[in-house]
């Protein structure tokens, strides 16, 4: 450790003694995250209170040239808020940080602090009738700051869209210590750059997100979900659109589950049941929803299966007749994960193709690891109507874990190849961090790339906002 002690004494000053973490012990959880790929060391963890005290610490910070990782809930899983392992960064935690500023509920705006965990904004909206869409499994987490930092997604984003279609103003505190206020509320500003942009998905790598002006919705009043079996693959694109269309897109939800997920989830996971009569190679689970009381969704939702039924694009669904069993249907679609950990060793991809390429994409990945590997079973699901599927590898029954796992990065390479054929991402969700640094420098172009390391160093020429992280 090379770290100033005069600097970690002055940090210890500005944040106080509530905000100071410099025992090791105290330290330990916010240097891995719940995978435990990456281990880091950290000089000192604080947890400052406000944006001035943010603003200082890395005022300090740049005056002694000492590198700060920004990290929120740590849920993000490939790195981007872990501290590497020499141990002279310092970890800004934001969790204090956890006030809503304002709600105007005419604006439908509201305006939380970085370190606001997402379920505590959404209870927010809910409480002035409003709704914040931002859904994912880790909303009891994860922070606004983190969710801006990866431009989260989660499960409407087919039509609410991702963070960054939620954000309208952001508060940063730059690298040089300077406080950004771009806490706009407007939907509308055609004033030259959208300079918040930059801070979305970045990863942390560009400034500390302190606050930001978040879009709110009419509070869902009318929620309608079926769970649709499919003989053909195919067939999920035209089962999108009909219910799109009829129902005025109204679709907040369109989730693929493959048999084999559903296989896994009824093997592994106690209180699950197929609703189905009889199994079908691939199912959709469809959710729609209105604020509008009247809604008429359930007439709209089972009027279009219908006829999907009666015109073979559908082979059979259920639609849930209570909450409970809205409830039933969706754990079948998040236990998949867990299932397919109880299932031996995975080899995970978190990809995007056109909506329109997902059939495509599944088939043609799913030639290539069958070829490369023997016996893999391809568990390939998630946010169909956003074109992000999971491409998840589950080892063959009874192979050896480890071994199968020693095929992590063939796999990879073999799905990305494919991916980037088809004009897709390699990382739809969790971002670049330090994990996918090399399949961003193989897949970028030589523009992007020298794009990116021109923003990095115009708004962070010493290099000290998380360095090491996306490039
Ligand atoms: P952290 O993990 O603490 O940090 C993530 C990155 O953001 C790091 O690079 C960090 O340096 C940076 N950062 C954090 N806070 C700030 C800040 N205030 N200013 C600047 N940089 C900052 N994602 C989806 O899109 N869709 C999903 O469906 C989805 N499901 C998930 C399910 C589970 C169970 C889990 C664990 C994750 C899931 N994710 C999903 C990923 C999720 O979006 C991220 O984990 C989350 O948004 C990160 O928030 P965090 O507060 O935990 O950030
Ligand atoms: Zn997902």
């Amino acid at each position: 450790m090379t770290v100033d002690a005069a600097l970690l004494e002055r940090l210890a000053a500005v944040v106080g003694p509530a905000g100071c973490v410099a025992d090791a012990a105290a330290m330990e959880p916010y240097l891995t995250e719940e995978r435990g790929l990456f281990r880091g060391r950290a000089a000192m963890v604080v947890r400052p209170a406000t944006t001035a005290e943010v603003a200082e610490v890395v005022r300090l910070c740049a005056a002694y040239r000492v590198p700060l990782v920004p990290q929120g809930g740590n849920t993000g899983l490939v790195g981007g808020g872990i501290p590497f392992e020499n141990g002279d960064e310092i970890v800004i935690a934001l969790g204090r940080m956890n006030r809503i500023r304002g709600l105007d509920a005419a604006n439908f705006t509201i305006t939380a602090e970085a370190g606001c965990i997402l379920a505590d904004v959404q209870r927010a909206a809910a409480d002035a009738d409003r709704l914040f869409p931002l859904s994912l499994a880790a909303e009891g987490s994860c922070q606004i700051g983190g969710n801006i930092a990866t431009n989260a997604g989660g499960v409407a984003v087919l039509r609410y869209g991702n963070m960054r279609e939620l954000v309208l103003g952001l508060e940063v505190v730059l690298p040089d210590g300077q406080v950004w206020n771009g806490l706009g509320a407007l939907r509308k500003d055609n004033t030259g750059y959208d300079l918040k942009q930059l801070f979305i998905g970045a990863e942390g790598t560009l400034g500390i997100v302190t606050a930001a002006v978040l879009k709110l919705f009419p509070k869902p009043a009318d929620v309608q979900t079926a769970l649709v079996g499919l003989a053909d693959l195919d067939r999920v694109l035209e089962l999108l659109a009909r219910v799109r269309t009829a129902s005025g897109d109204a679709v907040t939800a369109f989730e693929l589950i493959p048999r084999i997920g559903l296989d896994l989830a009824l093997r592994h996971v106690a209180g699950t049941a197929d609703p189905l009569d009889a199994p079908h190679p691939w199912y959709a689970l469809v959710e729609l929803s209105s604020s509008s009381p009247a809604g008429g969704l359930r007439d709209i939702l089972e009027g279009t299966l219908m006829a999907a039924i009666d015109d073979g694009v559908v082979a059979d669904a259920v639609v849930a007749a209570s909450l409970e069993q809205r409830s039933a249907l969706w754990r079948l679609r998040e236990v998949i994960p867990e299932a397919q950990k109880r299932e031996g060793g995975s080899i995970k991809h978190d990809v995007a193709v056109p909506v329109s390429t997902v059939p495509a994409f599944i088939r043609a990945a799913t030639a290539d690891v069958e070829a490369a590997l023997p016996g893999v079973r391809v568990v390939a699901f998630g946010h169909l109507g956003d074109g992000n599927i999971h491409f998840n590898l589950t080892q063959p029954p009874g192979a050896d874990r480890a071994a199968f796992l020693g095929e992590w990065e063939r796999a990879n390479r073999i799905v990305h190849d494919r991916v980037a054929q088809l004009g897709g991402s390699i990382s739809a969700e969790h971002g670049i961090g330090r994990l996918k640094r090399g399949e961003l420098a193989r897949y970028k172009s030589a523009v992007d790339l020298e794009l990116m390391r021109k923003i990095k160093s115009a708004i962070d020429p010493a290099g000290i906002m998380n360095p090491g992280k996306i490039l």
